[in-house]
């Protein structure tokens, strides 16, 4: 019996891997979708520019890390090169205005947020059933180059680290734990989630950590900083192809049911910091948490309730929007997705439809 168990186990992960491939594909977004966000950015640094002359504007986010879905919103990020720049809340102030009078976007200029942004979107029209929605940021290079990291990481494996994000991704929004101002977390969180997942608690790692491998020349202080953070990782992905290749070979509707095993049962959230440059850190380490009772220290715990450290800036929690109710769901989200995998249903796609419902 123990060989027959193998034998439907095997056929039930062959199935589902197919399965997830074939969703995550229909979810990607249409040739014509990228082409309108893409008229959208160049008519939007053109208007930029009669602000900022020496401005350029660049997407970040999934539209640019190869992590994208069907709809997803732009992020854009606008640059100045000149030396006598106006600050960013002059210039949310002034772009607002400046599309409120000559486009048809609905505008919401944010000049005073903790990060200046200007916030735009487009009613559904024949052309795009959905409408365009796209957040417009000043200066926010650490997000470029977050954004590269995100892609390099996508590269390497693009059959199974794509397939599986997308695939958290989708399973996040539709159950609903997909919402930072809400209390749980970003499309961003868990892509570092899958990424911390893939480099560091799978044995042998199906991703190298782009940002321990030493570079091949040597770098200047200069080139690796950005703002006092070190944003050095080995960006080769063609040379690294040639070089290293994963000796995992799980699929990745295996990859995925462990992920989820993993997160619902051996990730230490009360102490544990998942860091995908630095492996498994503790909250104590890092300051992130404190025993004492004292009210000083309740606002600290509150917000480092679920701990993912940024790649670059390592002081920085991405999951500390988490309240604690917040991560009770998401860990139960986890609970439940192990639980549908682990009973096997007859049919994957079944499996499937009961993960997303
Ligand atoms: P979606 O398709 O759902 O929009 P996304 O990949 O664009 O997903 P977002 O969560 O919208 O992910 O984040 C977009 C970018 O903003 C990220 O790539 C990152 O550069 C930056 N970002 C978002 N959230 C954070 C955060 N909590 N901390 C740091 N950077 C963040
Ligand atoms: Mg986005």
């Amino acid at each position: 019996t123990s060989q027959r168990k193998q034998a439907s186990r095997q056929r039930f992960v062959t199935e589902f891997s197919q399965c997830l491939f074939d969703f995550v594909v229909q979810l990607l977004p249409t040739q014509e979708e990228l082409a309108v966000k893409e008229d959208v950015r160049k008519l939007l640094e053109r208007l930029i520019r009669t602000i900022e002359p020496d401005s350029r504007l660049l997407s970040f986010g999934s539209t640019a890390n190869g992590f994208s879905l069907r709809n997803s919103d732009m992020d854009l990020c606008c640059l100045i090169d000149s030396e006598d720049r106006l600050s960013a809340t002059d210039m949310v102030t002034m772009l607002g205005d400046l599309l409120e009078r000559e486009t048809k976007f609905h505008v919401k200029p944010l000049p005073h947020a903790r990060i200046p942004i200007v916030k735009l979107s487009l009613d559904p029209s024949p052309g795009l059933p959905l409408g365009i929605a796209c957040d417009i940021g000043f200066e926010n290079r650490l997000a470029l180059e977050n954004t590269r990291l995100l892609m390099c990481y996508a590269m390497i494996d693009p059959t199974r680290v794509r397939s599986m994000v997308l695939f958290l991704k989708v399973w996040a929004k539709r159950r609903k734990i997909n919402s930072p101002y809400k209390g749980t977390l970003s499309s961003y969180g868990y892509v570092l989630l899958v990424l911390y997942f893939l480099i560091h608690v799978k044995n042998p790692p199906v991703l190298p950590n782009l940002q321990q491998i030493p570079p091949l020349r040597p770098i200047s202080e200069e080139e690796t900083h950005l703002q006092g953070h070190n944003i050095w990782f080995f960006d080769d992905i063609q040379l690294l192809r040639q070089r290293w290749q994963s000796a995992n070979t799980e699929n990745v509707a295996e990859l995925l049911i462990d992920f989820f095993r993993y997160y619902s049962r051996d990730f230490p959230y009360s102490v544990g910091v998942a860091s995908i440059k630095n492996g498994l850190l503790t909250k104590d380490s890092k300051g992130w948490q404190s025993d004492l009772d004292s009210p000083r220290y309740n606002d600290l715990r509150e917000r480092n309730r679920f701990c993912i450290e940024d790649p670059f800036e390592t002081d920085f929690n991405v999951a500390r929007c988490v309240t604690k109710e917040g991560l009770y769901t998401i860990r139960g989200e986890f609970m439940r997705a192990s639980r549908i995998l682990a009973s096997r249903p007859e049919r994957a796609i079944v499996a499937l439809a009961q993960l997303c419902e």
